[in-house]
């Protein structure tokens, strides 16, 4: 039996705001996504925050308590006066909208509009052009290859459409919450991991819409304990549309990695990723190319099917840099799609030292597009 919006919408007239106003009409309300499962969020000033806690909580239980709901999930969002969401772009910091590194003398990409995740160094993402070319699963290898750098590392699958950090680590497991507001995110192979796919059922459709998406990313980020990370590799929805745009500009990046296939089509959307970064001043850190080289399962032998080098070459010219290639390769996928990544479980493998080669292009080309680098000295004679 499916449950409808305005179904919900009575049940909720019953829930009380804080100043006793029955919820549908205190404008807090984003889109209800209605069915079996409902999900909406209350987006309310930061300052009132902890006051409309207990509100969400009834209005969840009262959305739980409709026949034929099978689970509710109510989001709390705590906005700044004056409203963010806009894709616009952020204010120019020193460095070029064009380039990937700071103009020598310029000043360094220094504070960013919006404000860091405490305790968090840096956050990077991994993004696409278009969905299937193998983003999620070069995230999380990536992360991994970052852990083994020594580094203490995130992930936070921004993917909302569609989650992919339950299957890549077979994690069925729900967070915890702590003190009832903030969730604990999950530690797998020495990542510390948070999905909007952890909190809901796999077969959920992801019929998000705009607000929504805003509302869950910014939960994800700072409603959740964190704790102290070097990085946060940040997997985003593939794309290149406003979601996206106004993702990349909300949360706080340090730089882009782009992934793409080497098929021209690809190309192309990856183009749109790297102008979109460059649009909201992210340093684009580089591409990967994924799936470069086919190789055989039964034989080994290796066949470029979609042409090879097509990403290096589209680097150059572009001018950003090229992170690294990893092949088509059976046991990737298999390993991706059995929750198992292979530079963790085949630390030892071509494939592992692969990531890790990519994971330390990374890392120094964030050294050197997101360093605060020392002021030049100026002298002046006399
Ligand atoms: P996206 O996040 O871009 O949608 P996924 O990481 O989910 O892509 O990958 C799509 C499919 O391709 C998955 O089945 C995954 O296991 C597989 N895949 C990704 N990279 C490779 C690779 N290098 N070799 C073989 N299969 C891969």
């Amino acid at each position: 039996m499916s449950v409808t919006k305005e179904q919900v919408l009575d049940a909720l007239g019953k829930v009380a705001a804080p100043d006793g106003t029955p919820l549908p009409k205190t404008g807090t309300l984003s889109e209800i996504v209605a069915g079996d499962k409902i999900f909406f969020s209350l987006t309310v000033d930061a300052a009132v925050v902890q006051a409309w806690e207990p509100v969400r909580k009834r209005a969840e239980e009262a959305v739980k308590a409709i026949p034929g709901v099978q689970s509710a999930m109510v989001a709390l969002t705590a906005e700044r006066k004056g409203g963010a969401g806009a894709a616009a772009p952020r204010p120019q910091q020193g460095a070029p909208a064009h380039s990937h590194a700071p103009a020598a003398g310029a000043a360094p990409r220094g504070q960013p509009t919006q404000q860091g995740v405490p305790g968090v160094t840096s956050i990077i993402a991994v993004a696409s052009g278009k969905g299937g070319v193998g983003k999620s699963t070069t995230a999380i290898n990536l992360a991994l290859g970052l852990r083994d750098l020594g580094m203490k590392v995130g992930v936070l699958d921004a993917d909302i459409y569609g989650p992919s950090l339950p299957k890549l680590l077979a994690i069925r497991e729900r967070p915890q919450t702590v003190g009832g507001t903030r969730l604990k995110p999950i530690e797998r192979h020495g990542l510390t991991v948070m999905s909007i796919g952890f909190l809901i059922e796999e077969e959920t459709p992801m019929i998000w819409r705009g607000p929504m998406v805003m509302s869950a990313l910014t939960q994800m980020l700072r409603e959740v304990e964190w704790g102290t990370l070097d990085i946060m590799v940040v997997d985003m929805p593939p794309g290149t549309g406003d979601a996206q745009l106004t993702m990349a500009q909300q949360v706080p990046l340090k730089g882009a990695v782009i992934v793409s296939t080497p098929q021209d089509l690809a190309l192309i959307d990856a183009r749109r990723g790297i102008a979109m970064f460059k649009r909201v001043n992210v340093p684009v850190l580089g591409i990967v190319e994924n799936m470069s080289t086919f190789i055989c399962p039964k034989c080994g032998e290796r066949t470029d099917i979609f042409g090879h080098g097509g990403a290096r070459k589209e680097a150059e010219r572009l001018g950003v840099p090229f992170l690294g290639e990893v092949p088509l390769d059976m046991m990737i996928r298999e390993t991706s799609d059995s929750g198992l990544p292979i530079v963790a479980t085949q630390p030892d493998g071509p494939h592992a030292a692969a990531y890790r080669a990519i994971a330390q292009r990374v890392r120094d080309q964030l050294g050197s597009a997101g360093a605060a680098k020392p002021a030049p000295k100026i002298v002046i004679e006399s």
